[in-house]
């Protein structure tokens, strides 16, 4: 069986993403990898408990540096650089290394050759056990840049094992909203499930998150969580996707012994009710 991956986003944060793709995790029989792509807000391992097995720096990509020694403080570079990453400070130019976008430029225009790059660390790549499968996950620095690299680097590691296991499945938590991280998470991936829920923002939400995944070309599937909580918007979601032809995979209700059981660190499988493991029979049809 060839490797699948999978992706679960939402439009925004305070869906309940993490803790499906958790209860996916304890739902799937067959071996698997996970991921967690939510490298600003990375919740798996708090439900999963991972055992660490390795941790290793994230450096990202290589930004300016200055040999103060050699600046003769012309000003050149500060007033070439587009993005306002440096500054003369008594005469010398000083690199802001959390706006440096690493594009070299001021390398070329410093007259006597003072600027050089360098990495630096950004976050921490890690790797744990949990009783279903290995979970790599992050931790982005404080003004840590360059998330969607760190999430495409979470991939490959995740990728690279099962490969390695023979495992057919990787289970992305991916991150909320459409920026950087997001594109990182669903490229490439092989199905994503959309997680909403019934609120007045969440359609248009779902409609711009829906055209990234057209874009990249990745078949989708929509849940609708915690339906209960506004009927008649679940009702509109529903016939949006109706007349969008969007694959509707589900509803689940909400159920407050789940969130009390996530409350505590657990993983509500049971207290979510059937309607969950018929969700996850519905997508794995589709994987
Ligand atoms: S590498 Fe580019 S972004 Fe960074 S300081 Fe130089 S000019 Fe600015
Ligand atoms: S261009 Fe070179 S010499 Fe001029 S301020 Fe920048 S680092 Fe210093």
């Amino acid at each position: 069986m060839s490797l699948r991956e999978m992706v679960v986003v939402s439009g925004k944060g305070g869906t309940g993403k993490t803790t499906l793709t958790a209860c996916f995790a304890l739902l799937t029989e067959e071996k698997k990898v996970l991921a967690d792509a939510d490298v600003d807000a990375p919740n798996m391992a708090l439900l999963l408990q991972p055992e660490e097995t390795d941790r290793r720096p994230f450096s990202g990509m290589a930004v300016a540096s200055v040999d103060k020694d050699a600046c003769i403080g012309c000003g050149d570079c500060a007033a070439f650089c587009r993005f306002s990453s440096i500054t003369m400070k008594e005469g010398k130019a000083v690199v802001d290394e959390g706006f440096c976008e690493g594009c070299k430029g001021c390398l070329h225009v410093c007259p006597v050759k003072a600027i050089s790059t360098k990495f630096i660390v950004r976050g921490t790549l890690k790797r744990g056990d949990t009783p279903w499968g290995p979970l790599w996950h992050a931790h982005l620095g404080p003004g840590g840049e360059n998330s969607g690299a760190l999430v495409a680097q979470i991939r490959q590691e995740a990728r690279k094992e099962a490969l390695e296991r023979g495992a057919p499945l990787v289970l992305i938590d991916g991150p909320p909203g459409l920026g950087c991280p997001t594109v990182s998470s669903v490229t490439g991936t092989d199905y994503g499930v959309i997680v909403t829920e019934p609120s007045r923002s969440a359609l248009s939400d779902l409609s711009r998150i829906i055209e990234l995944f057209r874009i990249l070309d990745v078949p989708f599937g929509i849940v609708i969580n915690r339906w209960d909580l506004s009927p008649e918007l679940t009702e509109i979601i529903r016939r949006r996707c109706d007349e969008e032809n969007w694959t509707l995979l589900g509803v689940l209700p909400f159920e407050e012994k789940a969130a009390q059981a996530v409350a505590e660190g657990r993983i509500p499988v049971e207290e979510m009710g059937p309607e969950l493991s018929i969700l996850w029979q519905n997508i794995r049809k589709r994987l």
